[in-house]
């Protein structure tokens, strides 16, 4: 398949074009149909696969463009991720406009918490400062509509697993879930199990 046998807009195929991503591969081809379903999806893939791209762009076209407050929560174990992250979807959504948040610690709360007063439409963060802003209740997630919870292997080998779950449970909007893992186990299953509505898995 190429990028353009999906109705993606103008603005993200140039934006592809530029990146120098010729046609998706296996991963996003495998991705972008569920996605668009607004299916749950469980993908064990390894950096490298092209996995970052093939949750953002179909998630990137989808955005409603009238919504001032967070429509996507990236969850990701390491602030080194997050950015890296942050910085391909600003790639693919830059001729839309999109306003992506990096949210993790160590960095000053307030600048932050400025930032999300701002029109913000994808959080990229951390667990544990993404969840201080939710006890201060100086993030808005009312209008969640995707989480995506990256490397969660990582994310559990760190300890990330309770916050990971608090904030899942502190959205109340339905959601379209993806999860990322280069190697699964029980404690990921779980998780599976507990937030996803009869996910689709796919091993690339
Ligand atoms: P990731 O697996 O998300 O870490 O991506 C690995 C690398 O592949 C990143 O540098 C991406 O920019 C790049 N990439 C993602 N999708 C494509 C594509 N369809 N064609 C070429 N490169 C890509």
């Amino acid at each position: 398949t190429n990028f353009q046998d999906y109705n993606f807009d103008e603005e993200i195929l140039k934006a592809l074009d530029k990146l120098g991503y010729q046609k998706p591969t296996s991963v996003q081809s495998e991705l972008f149909p569920l996605l668009f379903s607004h299916q749950d999806a469980i993908v064990k893939s390894k950096t490298g696969s092209g996995k970052t791209a093939a949750f953002a762009i179909p998630i990137i076209q989808m955005l409603d463009w009238s919504v001032r407050t967070p429509q996507v929560l990236v969850l990701t174990p390491t602030r080194e991720l997050a950015l890296q992250v942050r910085e391909e979807m600003f790639h693919i959504g830059r001729y839309k406009r999109l306003k992506v948040e990096p949210i993790y610690g160590q960095v000053s709360y307030k600048a932050q918490e400025k930032q999300l007063q701002q029109r913000t439409h994808i959080v990229v963060g951390t667990p544990g400062r993404v969840l201080d802003h939710i006890e201060q209740g100086t993030i808005d997630l009312s209008e969640i509509e995707y989480v995506v919870i990256d490397e969660a292997d990582e994310m559990f080998a760190i300890g990330f697993e309770e916050q990971v779950n608090d904030i899942l449970d502190s959205i109340t909007t339905p959601y379209v879930m993806t999860l990322l893992s280069a190697t699964l186990n029980q404690n990921i299953e779980q998780l599976c199990k507990r937030y996803m509505d009869n996910p689709t898995y796919i091993e690339v």
